[in-house]
């Protein structure tokens, strides 16, 4: 078993200067930073949820409930309804009603709806961002700064095809499909329901959504959001519960299109479940991204996109950039260089705005993580983390590096879902592409190189559905996201998105 972890404690302990420190001659200064905790009384949570269903917050039928556990201190924040499938028998029925009516709403009248539900998001950006952070466990500088732009953004763009659907898909009309069943992860909860409600109420679709158990929160708060725009009852229905609430709507006959993001497994599930019928069906399932590193790239710069790839929400990312193919002539080069960057990532509390690396959403998360770093270690790659201090408290990870990985390894082959990315090395394009398409995944990767040209001719041979260049984890409501093979199907984002949410009929 080869691990290394490095072991800088950086701690002044005179005010004399770069000697005292036990650093070097040229050697930087470390400067610690001060606890910048986001106020939690931003989110003024209630004891008890209800499930959110033709406009009215309800009881589920029985009574049940569940705790919504915040990952990075193992408290309840509330206790929310155990939705059953009565209850989305119930949804369903409410969406049914309400769908005429909505699609038959003049567009800029549907327009008008969405647009005020992104201005109220933006208004209550803070509040969300917070109840995120909470309730996911990512940071508070991601979901302030990225998670809640984007959903915000989705309305806003989403907004503006509600009254040009006739002039989106030239010489066809556009007819809603009827009503959405969509089902989210617990990785980006309130930009998943945003990817899914704003493409389905501009096309003129009513939706019931049942958001992951581990991260109800913000879809509660959503439905307050619906409440103060004045959405009419029942567009918007949201039932909270357990995976078989989510096997009970994808199978429901009352529905006409499924949506869902999350694992590999589940999709295959529902896929079979709508097999034969005429429901339409988007999947956006797991991933593993190769991040491709050529000698000729910028590797200050590529190091951050590696970074950014496998570190951001923890690495709990589908399209997250968790495989590193770097030209064998620079490995040690960018190897060195990402292990000292690594020694500056922050872990810790969600919500202090310093954290880079938050907690794991959930223990059964951790536990696969943990699992699948411990069989990299017996399969003989070489485990490298960072000496960083966990809290005593919570569901958390090191960051995690592995190098002498080899493609059959696990951790080059599984999705890990954590912070943990494996290096492997290459030496021509040929090679890159090779090990970079040897995945049953395809949902993304990354390029890094100078060089225009091959930028091109990779993204053409990348069998991955977004190919970034000289960046990653870049995300646009106008650009489409899916994936090829494993990964999925259908496209998410943009007017690709729109159509998974329409009827095509010739004019
Ligand atoms: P799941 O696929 O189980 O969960 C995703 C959503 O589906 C949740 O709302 C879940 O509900 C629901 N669900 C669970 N079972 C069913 C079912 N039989 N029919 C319909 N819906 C169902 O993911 P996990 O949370 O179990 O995560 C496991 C792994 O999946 C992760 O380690 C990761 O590798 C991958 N994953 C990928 C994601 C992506 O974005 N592509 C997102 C999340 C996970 P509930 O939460 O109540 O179980």
């Amino acid at each position: 078993m080869a691990t290394q972890t490095e072991s800088r404690a950086l701690t002044p302990t005179t005010d004399r200067g770069p000697a005292s420190w036990g650093l070097g001659e040229g050697q930087a200064i470390p400067w610690e930073y001060a606890p910048a905790p986001e106020a939690r009384d931003l989110v003024r949570l209630r004891d008890r949820y209800g499930l959110f269903i033709g406009g009215r917050e309800v009881e589920a039928t029985g009574g049940g409930t569940f705790a919504s556990v915040d990952p990075s201190t193992e408290q309840s924040l509330a206790v929310v309804a155990r939705g059953t499938p009565a209850d989305v028998d119930r949804a369903v029925r409410s969406a049914r009603r309400a769908q005429p009516r909505w699609a038959g709403l003049r567009g800029k009248e549907r327009a008008k709806y969405l647009f005020r539900i992104a201005r109220i998001l933006q208004e209550r950006s803070r509040e969300l961002a917070v109840l995120e952070s909470m309730d996911s466990g990512k940071p508070i500088k991601e979901s302030r700064d990225v998670d809640l732009p984007l959903v915000a953004a989705h309305f806003w763009y989403y907004a503006g095809w509600a009254d040009k659907l006739e002039y989106a898909f030239p010489g066809r009309v556009a007819r809603p499909i009827g009503v959405a069943g969509q089902i989210i992860p617990w990785n980006f909860p309130l930009l998943m329901l945003a990817w899914k409600i704003a493409p389905a109420l501009a096309a003129g679709d009513t939706v019931v959504l049942k958001p992951a158990s581990t991260t109800p929160l913000t879809a509660l708060l959503f439905a307050d959001v619906c409440r103060q725009a004045e959405l009419p009852a029942g567009v918007v229905n949201i039932v909270t519960g357990p995976g078989e609430i989510g096997a009970h709507l994808a199978h429901h006959r009352g529905i006409d299109k499924v949506a869902f993001t999350g694992s590999t497994e589940v999709g295959r599930t529902i896929a079979r479940a709508v097999a034969g019928t005429d429901k339409a069906l988007t999947l956006e399932l797991g991933g593993k991204a190769a991040n491709i590193v050529f000698e000729d790239a910028a590797l200050d710069q590529a190091v951050e996109g590696i970074v950014n790839g496998i570190y951001f929400n923890q690495g709990e990312v589908c399209c997250a950039g968790s495989r590193l193919l770097v030209q064998e002539s620079v490995a040690d080069v960018v190897i060195d260089k990402l292990k000292d960057r690594l020694a500056t990532l922050r872990v810790g509390d969600p919500l202090d705005k310093n954290t880079d690396v938050g907690a794991i959403n959930s223990k059964a998360q951790l536990e696969k993580i943990t699992e699948l770093v411990a069989a990299g270690v017996d399969e003989g790659a070489e485990l490298y983390q960072p000496a960083c201090e966990l809290p005593e408290r919570g569901w958390f990870f090191r960051p995690t590096l592995f190098t002498n990985v080899a493609q059959s390894h696990r951790i080059a082959r599984e999705e890990i879902f954590g912070p943990v990315l494996s290096v492997l090395t290459f030496r021509t394009p040929d090679e890159a592409v090779e090990k970079a398409n040897n995945t049953a995944y395809g949902l993304s990767a990354g390029v890094w190189t100078e060089k225009g040209s091959r930028i091109l001719e990779m993204a053409r041979r990348l069998k991955a559905g977004v190919v970034w260049a000289n960046t990653f984890n870049r995300f646009d409501p106008t650009s489409p996201f899916g994936g090829y093979k494993e990964s999925g199907y259908g496209r998410e984002g943009g007017l690709h998105g729109l159509l998974a949410y329409v009827r095509l009929e010739d004019r």
